[in-house]
């Protein structure tokens, strides 16, 4: 090994030299042996020393999920470069200006995104780019502090910030799947590679030798023919895949029953949707709570705490949370604060952005460093964590706080209410107020009934000021509700 330690292109360089036929990573067109994926790997890393990019650099990927972006990601990090995934699903100027912010000199994108990234190399046309069959990249050496990808943020809750994540951090992930079996995985990858919440399992499932089966486009009932056609072992689903896999209508039918481990992350995954996954779904449901920039994440085993599934669970080992006030002082016990944490899995920083870097820092008494979470929580009596909003989202009207989270819960309650989310928007009167927005299940339904409804079950102060019915609530590609976007629509409205 040319580094001090094994990099993940080095653990799949060894799975390659010990079980190389097996399969590696297959999408819908194409499959991949460990040794088939180590060459194509070595083949990127060549390739991109040919074309002069140095160890240190960002690669920019713009694609859905495919055999061939997998390769050059992980081809990426084998030259000692950054892998930068971007996601397909942002505007064409956004997608420029992530990868003018990440200074990558070399982009690669597939043939949906070309117009976006028109100096890419044409992912469809890969081999054209690609050096001979044997090429071999010249070793580089790698220390566990380099960087090995950007991922930008998810742009919930303002501009997307690329967060430096190192290959030590990557190691961490690693080392914490160890006792989730994915040496003998088939793991289903059914969100983007752009994502932190895909890369958490995705990477270890290759780093311990599984079988990754990439999806390019979620579909529920596709997605539950190839668990069943692959005898799928794992899969980590955002909530929202999660209520439209259980709301096929014929779920029931399909044999999930190779299922060991599914997880969750990313947003918030209610209680009543947690317990029908586990009353209907074979195997372990874990819910992760952190963020991309590392930090402390919390764990929630479902089944051996099916009494605490309004929680998001406890911190990690090695993982130390904190709940702080808006002076940055610890809370007491049992009281809610902001989150931040500190483990040994945290970002380097945000690129090129060393304001938001220490934005995101607080340090404790003894001068250690831990990260912001920016969200709003406390721990109850066992420690398990309930995470009440973003500190961003919550409203304060007339000097009261109030939590979105709780109004939306109220909100569902009504029979017509399919989906509903609430945002505070700026009120002379109150500072701000809070605003409800909602899908309809029932096309008869009066917005006036149901908001006169809602206004009798809250308090004074929670009550909504206004209500507006909508086809369906903005999300983000990974499912996030965009409260930005609907507080932008309302202003745009007054203004
Ligand atoms: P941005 O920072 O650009 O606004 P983002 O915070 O959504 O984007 P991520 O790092 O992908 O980007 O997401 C982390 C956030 O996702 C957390 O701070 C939290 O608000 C939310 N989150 C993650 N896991 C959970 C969970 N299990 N339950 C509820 N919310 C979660
Ligand atoms: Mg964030």
């Amino acid at each position: 090994l040319a580094s001090p330690f094994a990099t993940l292109p080095d653990l799949i360089r060894a799975h390659a030299a010990e079980r190389g036929a097996k399969t590696a990573i297959a999408d819908e067109r194409r499959a991949l042996t460990y040794a088939e994926l180590d060459r194509l790997v070595d083949r990127v890393a060549a390739g991109l020393q040919r074309d002069g990019v140095p160890q240190g650099a960002a690669v920019a990927i713009v694609a859905y999920p495919s055999v061939e972006q997998a390769a050059v990601f992980l081809g990426t990090v084998r030259a000692g470069c950054l892998a930068t995934p971007i996601a397909p699903s942002a505007t064409p100027d956004q997608i420029a200006a992530m990868i003018r912010d990440s200074g990558a000199p070399l982009a690669f994108a597939d043939a949906a995104n070309a117009a976006a990234a028109p100096d890419a190399v044409c992912l469809e046309e890969l081999d054209t780019w690609l050096p001979p069959d044997d090429a071999r990249p010249a070793p580089v050496e790698i220390a566990p502090e380099d960087g090995f990808n950007i991922i930008y943020s998810s742009g919930t809750t303002g501009t997307p910030k690329g967060i430096v994540q190192s290959h030590a951090m990557r190691w961490q992930h690693l080392g914490r799947n160890s006792a989730a079996g994915f040496g003998d995985a088939v793991t289903m990858v059914a969100t983007p590679l752009y994502s932190n919440t895909t890369l958490v399992t995705f990477l270890p499932t290759l780093g311990w030798g599984g079988a990754a089966v990439l999806m390019a486009k979620f579909d529920a009932r596709r997605f539950l023919e190839l668990a069943e056609k692959h005898r799928a072992t794992h899969a980590m689903l955002v909530p929202v895949q999660y209520q439209r896999i259980m709301a096929v209508p014929d779920f029931d039918r399909f044999d999930l029953s190779s299922f060991r481990l599914k997880t969750c992350t990313s947003a918030p995954f209610k209680p009543e949707l947690k317990a029908d996954v586990l009353a209907r779904w074979p195997g372990l449901l874990i819910e992760y709570y952190g963020m991309t920039e590392g930090g402390g994440t919390c764990v929630l085993n479902c089944n051996a705490h099916p009494d605490k599934l309004h929680t998001v669970g406890q911190p990690l080992d090695g993982h130390d949370i904190r709940l702080i006030d808006d002076e940055g002082r610890e809370v007491a016990p049992g009281e809610m604060g902001e989150v931040v944490g500190r483990s040994a899995a945290m970002m380097n920083g945000y690129h090129g952005r060393e304001g938001a870097t220490r934005e995101a820092e607080w340090y404790d008494g003894e001068g250690r460093r831990y990260i912001r979470h920016g969200d709003v929580g406390r721990f109850d009596e066992d420690g398990f964590l309930i995470l009440l909003d973003r500190k961003k989202d919550m409203i304060i009207t007339g000097g009261f706080n109030i939590y979105p989270s709780d109004l939306e819960a109220v909100l569902l309650r009504h029979p017509a209410v399919a989906d509903a989310t609430v945002v505070g928007v700026p009120s002379e009167a109150w500072g701000e107020t809070p605003v409800g927005f909602y899908v309809s299940r029932d096309p008869g339904a009066n917005i006036d009934a149901v908001l006169a409804w809602f206004n009798g079950q809250v308090g004074k102060t929670q009550r909504l000021s206004a209500l507006h019915q909508v086809d369906e609530l903005p999300r983000s590609a990974i499912g996030k509700v965009l409260k930005r976007e609907l507080r932008d629509r309302l202003l745009g409205q007054t203004a």
